[in-house]
């Protein structure tokens, strides 16, 4: 009984359809009830109004004569428009009651009533009209055939508005529950499955369908969600679907933008944003009523809205958890499955393995963001290539990569083994080396973020130990960082009192026997007189920037004890001033130096900064500019820890060193290890090529003395010949060699 016209609420711009067809002999009559105890009055009621239109339509009659009788009909009947209505019936007011168990008991609230009396004004009566929306009030001999008309049209119309109005509402309410109902399923995928079947449930169809997208005009058509004997074409395009009537009508309905409805099957236009065009197509298997087609319309223009949203949604989803330029999960996302591992039965079962670049932040400066770039994709393939099917990488940081799995597939040595092999990119070779840190999710006893924590942590200790390529984190080392802060506070206590001094430790010339120079090494004794190594001070000097005022004070005492040695007549010896890459970086640092060396008086080529080879590495340019400077005061360059690192044959022969220190730990086992022999040979044969002095660190034996001096070396420096000293005793220890 409804008509296009009624639905004021659609939006022609927003919901374009294909109604046309609608079956004029669905127009039903208005249905109007007469109540009264009179039989003349029906049939009076009846003939007057036999054969009127109102509103373009007919009428069709209903008969009570009591109120009772009415109550019952109302209550069988829908959608009555109007009730014609006697007050005076079985009593005086059963009328009256009526319309309270119209309004009150049977709540049709849209239904009109016209009521009919003997005599007017009567006050009982003019209340119900106010209270029970009564429409009008006519004394029996007051409605003639005309005014019953009109009376009746306009009550019709009344009704009709009414009726509109509250099933608009009732659409409404629907389309906002459904698209509720919707908001809440996240992805794509499940949003438009929900629609599909509450598509359905509107169309009074099984739930089968699809809703599929296209991005340009010539794009293929993509469904992305199926459902019913529909369900296995997801994910696939349009262009596969078997029937070839579907596929046309989908097309079509994309084309042209518009709803159609058939009894093989509905196509319903999603009105999205941007470039995405989408379709719905459900199986329908009966004709689609008007009423629902605008509630259709209206939910589809919700459902486009919702799966922009949805798609808006897994873009930003993909955005937050995955790294552009590897399209590995990053850090967020690493954290969210160590939670989920974390609280799972089998977590002890797993391991995660921090795979972080060596050098890699010197190769992308040298060789280009864009190499940069390409060896990171490499890295990350190799790593997918060999366990991607075990494990799960992420990359969570520039050149750190992430690998959560099972211990046994997770082994650093395997792990290692993977960069033994050149990358290739751009056709050049190029080599990796790794440092990997490891944290069991057995030993971590947080969350997530604890357990990067803790892998960051043993790759940190893998990292500074130069030792090793790879360490494991333990629960101790978190109680570690708690004690590295009460040093570092316990560390500027000392700088202010004073308690860090110096020691000296003697480096010989092999071949003579004769002390050449001398190391400058830091203590720190703290007030209850224990000594603290410096290798456990100095990192944490290093990281709270510290260690520039140290490294000052360092130079500064290193060349005024210099000085005196010369007093003492030993102003022949070199002293070696280990300075950090902190030191380097900081711009004063070359004023401090020259202020150092005109203070103290020193002969300056007499004094040589030791440098770290992983250092010089780092920031090549940068090294080498600052060395040229170092260079032109008069002080000496030794390369410390040599081995350790990575230097390039080119890349030393730019450098303006004077020494290569061969690292202490190729010197343990040169005597019993015959491939140990290896490195310090070729240090050695490198030294000699390029014009550099080796001296070897950390000679305890005479062997190993002996070994190096066959291999060459020139100098050496170890518990062999002396510990580090205080001047007042290597004042001595130098007096007694002399003589
Ligand atoms: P390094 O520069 O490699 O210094 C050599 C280390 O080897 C010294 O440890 C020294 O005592 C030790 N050593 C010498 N002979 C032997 C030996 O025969 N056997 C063994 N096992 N060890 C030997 P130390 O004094 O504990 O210094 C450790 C590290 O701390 C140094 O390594 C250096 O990197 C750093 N360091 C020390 N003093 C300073 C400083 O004033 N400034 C800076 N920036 N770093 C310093
Ligand atoms: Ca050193
Ligand atoms: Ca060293």
């Amino acid at each position: 009984m409804a008509d296009d016209d009624e639905l004021h609420f659609t939006d022609d711009d927003v919901l374009s359809s294909a109604s046309q067809e609608v079956d004029p002999t669905s127009l039903a009559r208005w249905r109007v009830l007469i109540v009264d105890d009179d039989p003349d009055v029906h049939a009076a009621t009846e003939f007057a109004l036999r054969d009127v239109l109102v509103l373009d339509r007919p009428l069709q009659f209903f008969h009570a004569n009591s109120a009772a009788q009415a109550q019952a009909i109302l209550q069988n009947e829908n959608d009555i428009a109007v009730i014609v209505l006697d007050v005076v019936m079985e009593d005086d007011d059963a009328g009256l009651r009526l319309v309270r168990i119209v309004r009150d008991v049977l709540q049709l609230h849209e239904t009109r009533i016209i009521l009919r009396t003997g005599q007017p004004g009567y006050a009982p009566e003019m209340q119900a009209i106010r209270d029970y929306d009564i429409n009008d009030y006519k004394t029996k001999s007051e409605l003639t055939r005309t005014k019953l008309f009109t009376s009746l049209t306009s009550a019709i119309r009344s009704y009709e508005q009414i009726h509109a109005i509250n099933r608009n509402r009732r659409a409404l309410d629907t389309v906002v529950r459904w698209t509720n109902e919707l908001m809440a399923l996240s992805g794509v995928r499940e949003f438009a499955c929900g629609a599909i079947e509450r598509l359905a449930e509107l169309l009074g169809a099984s739930a089968a369908g699809f809703v599929c997208a296209q991005y340009g005009e010539d794009d293929s058509v993509m469904v992305i969600a199926a459902t019913g004997r529909h369900a296995h074409y997801a994910d696939r395009p349009l262009s596969e679907l078997a029937e070839a009537r579907i596929r046309d009508a989908v097309l079509h309905c994309l084309r042209e933008q518009k709803n159609t409805y058939s009894l093989d099957g509905s196509v319903l236009f999603l009105f999205g944003r941007g470039q995405r065009l989408m379709a719905a197509f459900i199986d329908t298997g009966t004709a689609i009523d008007v009423d629902s087609r605008v509630l259709i319309e209206l939910f589809c223009a919700n459902i486009a809205v919702g799966l922009d949203n949805a798609f808006l949604f897994a873009r930003l989803h993909s955005h937050a958890y995955t790294d552009s330029l590897t399209a590995l999960p990053n850090r967020l996302s690493l954290i969210e499955q160590l939670d989920r591992r974390l609280g799972a039965q089998d977590s002890a079962r797993y391991t995660l393995a921090l795979i972080d670049i060596d050098h890699f932040a010197e190769a992308n400066d040298a060789l280009g963001h864009s190499f940069g770039d390409q060896l990171l994709r490499a890295v990350a393939q190799r790593l997918l290539a060999a366990l991607g099917s075990r494990c799960q990488f992420s990359r969570i940081s520039g050149d750190t990569f992430a690998a959560l799995g099972m211990v046994e597939d997770l082994m650093p040595a395997h792990l290692l083994a993977l960069f033994s092999e050149p990358f290739v990119i751009d056709g050049q070779e190029m080599m990796l080396t790794v440092t990997i840190g490891v944290a069991h999710l057995a030993d971590i006893d947080g969350n997530g973020i604890d357990a990067v924590k803790g892998a960051n942590i043993a790759l940190r200790r893998a990292k500074t130990g130069n030792r090793g390529e790879y360490s494991f984190y333990t629960r101790d080392m978190a109680v570690d960082i708690r004690e590295r802060v009460r040093l570092l506070q316990a560390l500027r206590h000392a700088i202010e009192r004073q308690r860090l001094f110096l020691v000296y430790q003697p480096q010989l010339e092999l071949h003579s026997g004769r002390v050449c120079g001398i190391e400058a090494l830091l203590r720190w004794r703290t007030e209850d007189g224990m000594l603290i190594p410096p290798d456990r001070f100095i990192p944490i000097a290093e990281h709270s920037g510290m260690i520039v005022k140290i490294g000052d004070w360092v130079m500064r005492m290193a060349c005024f004890q210099q000085a005196e040695l010369a007093r003492h007549g030993f102003g022949q010896l070199r002293v070696g001033i280990n300075v950090s890459v902190i030191q380097l970086r900081h711009p004063r640092f070359l004023a401090s130096l020259s202020t150092a060396l005109a203070d103290s008086g020193v002969d300056p080529s007499f004094v040589e900064l030791e440098i770290t080879e992983s250092v010089a590495m780092e920031e090549a340019d940068f090294i080498s500019r600052m060395l040229d400077q170092i260079k032109a005061l008069g002080v000496r360059i030794a390369l410390d820890d040599f081995g350790t690192g990575f230097s390039s044959l080119s890349y030393l022969q730019r450098l303006k060193i004077d020494r290569l220190k061969i690292d202490r730990a190729f010197i343990n086992d040169i005597c019993t290890d015959d491939r140990a022999r290896r490195i310090p040979e070729l240090v050695i044969q490198l030294g000699q090529k390029l014009g550099f002095v080796v001296i070897a660190e950390g000679v305890e034996v005479q062997e190993q003395a002996d070994a190096l001096k066959s291999m060459g070396c020139d100098e050496a420096q170890g518990y062999l010949y002396a510990r580090p000293m205080e001047v007042p005793m290597l004042i001595e220890w130098l007096s007694a060699r002399k003589t």
